[in-house]
């Protein structure tokens, strides 16, 4: 998205009193990258939280540019600026970058969490509650991130993140979309920026089954 554009969508999604947003970059020069996030962190307040995802689009080279580039820029984590898989390239940008690396949609069990701490490879966790081994799984990495002390957010799915972050000893941030509200009984209910776990049993998911039945497509 062009900077002023970015600027206008972050301040929307922040009604409901949110108090991070996520921007996705890579552009094609690090120069767009900062003209956006410049914009972004000039349109909001001081207080919310600007995280960077790159998605896995950058080489070594140039995450160890872009993110140092982006130290200054009030941003709180740079996500995924690289392949998922090189740990040994993470281990190097987190040596050398100031600025607070993220990975973990990616892991696919407790013991990618396990290894990525053990090759100090990032300074947050993210797991992706369905990748990551479902309920066993997230429990089994909420515990090796505990043990390390390093803070632990969820991956997409808030409606059952919520849930696994209430019992996750270093929870940090819920990562929120609501792309499933339109076939939900009940949308996840969010006040003063905070998702509410549902107290009905299990995660308290339950289906509009006359939308499931509408989105159907064989
Ligand atoms: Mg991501």
């Amino acid at each position: 998205m062009a900077p002023q554009a970015a600027a206008d969508e972050a301040e929307l999604l922040l009604e409901g009193g949110f108090r991070a947003v996520k921007l996705r970059l890579g552009h094609a020069t690090l120069a767009e990258d900062l003209a956006v996030t410049r914009a972004v962190r000039r349109r909001l307040a001081d207080h919310i939280a600007i995280m960077v995802d790159y998605n896995q689009a950058l080489t070594v080279a140039e995450a160890l540019e872009r993110g140092r580039a982006l130290a200054g820029e009030g941003v709180y984590w740079i996500e995924e600026p690289i392949r998922h898989d090189n740990i040994a390239g993470y281990t190097k940008l987190a040596r050398k970058l100031a600025l607070p690396i993220q990975i973990g949609e990616n892991f696919d069990g407790a013991k990618a969490v396990t290894a990525a701490l053990d090759a100090a490879a990032c300074d947050f966790v993210m797991p992706d509650a369905g990748r990551i081994g479902g309920v066993t799984g997230w429990l089994q990495a909420a515990g090796v991130a505990a043990t390390r002390g390093v803070e632990m957010s969820s991956h997409l799915l808030p409606e059952a993140s919520a849930h696994l972050l209430a019992a996750t000893p270093t929870a940090h941030w819920l990562e929120y979309v609501d792309w499933a509200n339109a076939i939900l009984a009940e949308p996840l209910a969010i006040a003063d920026g905070c998702a509410i776990a549902s107290s009905s049993p299990g995660t308290g998911i339950a289906w509009n089954h006359d939308a499931v039945a509408r989105y159907r497509t064989k």
